[in-house]
């Protein structure tokens, strides 16, 4: 089939990649120049595991282009996937403008019957909305070509979009049950049988469904994670050992073991904006959302447990230490900062006086980007930030090591090195990556989340 997508970031490119890899013409679309310029010379915007080699794959089979025309875009595909930015606005609601623009984009080109599939994560009543904008610029333009529009919301998790892609879970998408819709229900089914072959995973609903399931799973995953960084916090005062809870709790299949980790916050463009989006919805229908709100209150509040922990240990003014801070991105596997732990812990540190020597695996050029907006009005703060080539160098000589993002390079450090790198002994551990024991034994003061580690 012929496949455009509008929006060529995180979800766009893995989508636009995906749907190649099963044999689909692909017509990749951004109005950012400088992305769709670098695609074109072969190379990649973002860190995603396995994408570079598929890009090139389907680059070199000619099936997938990328492009700014957005007229070309619009006549190209006969499934046009809107998966632009959905930005949280000042008051928490999704910031449809991007999506609309793409709308009105489409209905300004489009030329034969069109399925137009928001893949953006949008309030329940976008695809009404984007009906709208397309059928306005189709009247300004005289013409009645008929099109449908799709909700198919993405599950994919950044670090690892491919296989989630290439082997969902489900695929959840809702069609209206007219004509038009009908004929969409029949084009997404034959897109995605590539990838529904051994059980169904194609979840057929209706839009304002489909819309709402998207939401209603991040809700769910976030609640998870900040109930159980709640019962850290108690734990870490009580003398109980919240990964020994976790473990106990998720051998129940009721319960089941993933999200229970607990941590210094979850982070990301998609579960802090879609559970502020979620709230806002449900505020305008007067509706409170009251355990959303507490999750996202308990969130704030647990991106500040590290500096909590260190002060409490260091105190309050901070300007005779350095630290050495491990992991940056929002979780392992992807070059994202956007809502990163890391950007709330290092911002306390240095106004808190502190000097900060920060390493990742991947996301150091993102993170030097970020850090430059974020720190832009405090220029003596962003001095005293640095970044090291190697999690060995960051330590050599700090007074202390923080770990924020649970890459898998910082699991099994050489602890005897760590320990004679440090000037002290002593490690704030964000995603309790170390046995308490372990570090006892070594002799080196380890401050976990939820670990018995209160004075
Ligand atoms: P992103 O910021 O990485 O990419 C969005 C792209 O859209 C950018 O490259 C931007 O330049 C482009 N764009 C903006 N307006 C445009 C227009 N009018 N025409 C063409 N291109 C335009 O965003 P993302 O992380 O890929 O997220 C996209 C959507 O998918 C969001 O709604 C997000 O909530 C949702 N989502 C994201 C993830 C994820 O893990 N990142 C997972 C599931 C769903």
């Amino acid at each position: 089939m012929k496949i455009t997508i509008i929006g060529t970031g995180y979800v766009g490119l893995v989508t636009g990649a995906c749907l190649a890899e099963t044999g689909n013409s692909v017509l990749c679309i951004d109005v950012a120049a400088h992305k769709i310029d670098l695609l074109n010379n072969g190379g990649v915007p973002i860190y995603e595991p396995g994408l570079r080699e598929m890009l090139e794959r389907n680059r070199a089979a000619g099936r997938i282009h990328f492009s700014t025309d957005l007229a070309a875009g619009a006549a190209h595909g006969d499934i046009l996937f809107i998966a632009v930015g959905t930005p949280p606005d000042e008051d928490g609601s999704a910031d449809l403008q991007y999506v609309l623009a793409a709308a009105r984009n489409i209905g300004q080109h489009m030329n034969s019957f069109k399925v137009i599939v928001n893949k953006s994560t949008v309030p329940v009543g976008t695809a009404q909305r984007v009906q709208h904008a397309i059928a306005a610029e189709l009247a300004e333009r005289a013409l009645e070509h008929p099109f449908s529009v799709v909700s198919n919301p993405e599950f994919l998790k950044e670090g690892a979009a491919l296989d989630d892609f290439m082997r969902p879970d489900r695929i959840v998408f809702g069609c209206d049950n007219d004509q038009n819709g009908v004929r969409a229900a029949d084009m997404m089914k034959s897109l995605y049988a590539p990838f529904n072959c051994d059980h169904e995973r194609l979840l057929q609903m209706d839009v304002r469904s489909a819309e709402m399931t998207k939401y209603a799973a991040n809700a769910m995953l976030a609640t998870r994670i900040s109930l159980m960084n709640e019962l850290a916090n108690l734990a870490g005062c009580i003398g109980v050992d919240i990964d020994a809870v976790r473990a106990g709790i998720g051998a129940d299949p009721r319960i089941g073991k993933h999200f229970l980790y607990a941590g210094c916050g979850y982070g990301g463009s998609c579960f802090p904006k879609d559970v502020q989006a979620l709230i806002r919805t449900a505020s305008e229908h007067d509706q409170p959302l009251r355990i959303l709100s507490a999750v996202e209150a308990v969130n704030d509040a647990q991106k500040q447990v590290l500096e909590q922990k260190i002060v409490a240990r260091l105190g309050a003014d901070l300007s005779a230490f350095r630290f050495a801070v491990w992991g940056l991105a929002f979780k392992p596997d992807t070059d994202d900062m956007r809502e990163a732990p890391s950007r709330v812990l290092i911002a306390a540190l240095l106004a808190r006086g502190a000097k900060v020597t920060a390493y990742d695996p991947i996301a150091m050029d993102e993170a030097r980007r970020v850090f430059a907006l974020d720190l832009q009005a405090e220029s003596t703060a962003f001095a005293r930030l640095s970044f090291a080539a190697e999690p060995m160098q960051a330590v050599e000589g700090a007074d202390a090591l923080v770990v924020v993002t649970e890459w898998n390079a910082f699991k099994s450090p050489d602890f005897q090195l760590l320990r004679a790198q440090l000037k002290t002994p002593l490690i704030f551990d964000g995603r309790n990556l170390y046995e308490p024991a372990a570090m006892n034994a070594l002799e080196i003061e380890y401050h976990a989340i939820g670990r018995t580690d209160e004075p």
